[in-house]
């Protein structure tokens, strides 16, 4: 009773592979001006998912970021 699994923060991601959503891990490949992080199936490794991150830590970039995450809000 009580008890609380907060601390494991895992995602989960529905797998095609295995047919059932699965917790997933990250992977981030780094390549040029850009990161790209794979979400892989933690039990089959199947990617199921990525998102691209821009490399830019200016605080306009962030700005940019963020007005662009709104509009997609409001879209
Ligand atoms: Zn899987």
């Amino acid at each position: 009773m009580g008890q609380q699994f907060n601390a494991l923060k895992a995602t989960e991601l529905y797998c095609p592979t295995c047919r059932v959503s699965q917790p997933v891990r990250e992977r981030a490949v780094e390549s040029a001006g850009s990161r790209t992080v794979e979400l892989l199936c933690f039990r089959c490794r199947t990617v199921v998912g990525t998102h691209t991150t821009t490399e830019d830590r200016s605080f306009s970039g962030r700005l940019a970021r963020f007005a662009g995450r709104l509009l997609r809000g409001l879209g």
